[in-house]
């Protein structure tokens, strides 16, 4: 299955061939300001699967810390996806086209979301980080 996705002014494309992986919501405050949201959402792409298609030179960088970033559209702002050191790490889910057949699995950091959202009560959530993984 291909995936595909682009941001809001349409410059930016990509395309993905694998299944997403790991989709998050993270509602720190960080995650609040670089997703311009309530939370983050947030897929990992396997290593290598990622191509942009249209626009790449049309994207900025954006340095978060511990060699983590994001890279958005220059043009229309849309925060398209996570790096590390320099290669592509995941994808935000609002910039995903259509159905990625994939669906949030944790809510994180639910315990410093915004005063102002009110919490689903059927999904999974956590004060801070998700558990250790076995
Ligand atoms: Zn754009
Ligand atoms: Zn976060």
């Amino acid at each position: 299955m291909s995936i595909t996705g682009e941001c809001f002014c349409g410059k930016v494309t990509y395309k993905i061939d694998a299944p997403l992986r790991d989709a998050r919501s993270c509602h720190c405050s960080r995650c609040r300001k670089i997703f311009s949201a309530q939370a983050s959402a947030y897929a990992e792409v396997a290593p290598g699967a990622f191509t942009w298609a249209t626009g790449e030179d049309q994207l900025n960088t954006f340095d978060t810390g511990n060699g983590f970033g994001v890279r958005f559209c220059g043009n229309c702002g849309s925060t398209m996806v996570g790096v590390h050191n320099g290669a592509v790490h995941g994808v935000t889910l609002g910039c995903v086209n259509g159905d990625p057949e994939i669906e949030i699995g944790m809510h994180i950091f639910v315990g410093s979301k915004a005063a102002w959202e009110k919490m689903p009560e059927d999904v999974v959530q956590f004060e801070e980080g998700p558990p250790p993984k076995d």
